[in-house]
This record gives C-alpha cells, sequence and structure tokens, in this order.
C-alpha cells in the first residue's frame, strides 16, 4: 500500500524514534509498504517516521542514481560499487570519516527544496537488513551520504539542521511555506 507522506511541520519528523523489538509482527507489512512508497514517489530513500512511524527503520535505494550517472560520476560518487538497495532496521553509525563533502540534498517531506550540506564521506553503520540479520556495512561517497540522511530522521534531524545559520534563514522563508501546507508534491502527502 502506498503511504502518504509526512509533510514538514508534523512533529513526528523531530521525534527520537525508538528502536524495533524482535516481536512486532507489522515489520513485513510496513517494509513492503515503504519500499512501494518510495518507488512510487521516485525519491531514494525513506524513513519510517516520514510514514507517521516513529520506529527505527529505513530504506536506501542508489542503484538507480548510480545507472543514471555518466561513468565519471560513477567513478567519483560511487567508489565502492553499483548503489544499494537495502533495508535498515534499529542501525547505528559507529565510525564517520573525518573526510567532509558537500552536495545538494533534498527530502520527501519537504518538496520544493534542496540545499548543499556537508556530510563525512564514509560511514560504518551496524544494523538489521529485511532478514533481520545483522549486518556491519562501510559506505562511501553518495550511499553513504543517503544512509546519512535517512538515519537522521530517526533522530528527528533534517537536512537542512546541518546547515551553517545564514544558509539556514536563506530557507527559512520556504520551509515556512511548506509548514503551512503551501507546497506541491508528485506523491500523496499529509
Ligand atoms: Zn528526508
Amino acid at each position: 500500500m502506498i503511504l502518504p507522506i509526512i509533510a514538514y511541520g508534523h512533529t513526528v519528523l523531530r521525534t527520537t524514534c525508538t528502536d524495533i523489538p524482535a516481536d512486532f509482527d507489522g515489520l513485513p507489512q510496513l517494509m513492503a509498504d515503504m519500499w512501494q512508497t518510495l518507488e512510487s514517489s521516485r525519491g531514494v530513500g525513506l524513513a519510517a517516521p516520514q510514514v507517521n512511524r516513529p520506529l527505527r527503520l529505513f530504506i536506501v535505494e542508489s542503484q538507480s542514481t548510480f545507472e543514471h550517472l555518466d561513468e565519471d560520476e560513477r567513478l567519483t560518487l560511487f567508489p565502492d560499487g553499483g548503489g544499494i538497495r537495502e533495508t535498515f532496521i534499529n542501525p547505528v553509525i559507529t565510525v564517520a570519516s573525518a573526510q567532509t563533502w558537500e552536495d545538494e540534498e533534498g527530502c520527501l517531506s519537504i518538496p520544493g527544496l534542496w540545499a548543499r550540506v556537508k556530510r563525512p564521506w564514509s560511514i560504518t553503520i551496524e544494523y538489521l537488513d529485511a532478514t533481520l540479520q545483522r549486518q556491519v556495512r562501510t559506505y562511501t561517497g553518495l550511499t553513504a551520504r543517503m544512509v546519512q540522511h535517512e538515519y537522521d530522521h530517526l533522530d528527528g534531524r533534517l537536512y537542512f539542521d546541518h546547515l551553517p545559520p545564514l544558509q539556514k534563514k536563506l530557507l527559512a522563508g520556504k520551509l515556512e511555506k511548506v509548514r503551512k501546507g503551501h507546497y506541491r508534491a508528485a506523491y500523496p502527502m499529509k
């Protein structure tokens, strides 16, 4: 089922999400719904609070981004291969590189807004995958950026929180419009 995406302004996007308990039986359905929602919105990542479930779960799909890049961009932005299509349950980022880089980010919950955000180039993350197997993976480049963006959602952080004060101020008017419901999105929102 395609779920409506929660728009900026809703308190669930500022909530610290809770771990998913081992006996949580709604998990397969929630994961299936989130993948369907992500595909229909043409996004690259989606966190459970964005569909109004304050749980520590997100998905990232960077393969289609990889496929749309030319060879130079692939080598630069995907140094560790062709992207991922992965589910992260109860994740913990354990290592972040001192090396950082800037790139443009947007968010399905904040339609019509983009900003350049500085983030670590690579991270190591421990999590349970969709089959509840424990994984420890290191991601770099654009995939690492997507993982960090979604991970932030689990702690109620949004990408523009990382911006310097002046840049944040420049976005304030547009954010206020979204908060008041003045936005256009090509997917269902609420
Ligand atoms: Zn987002």
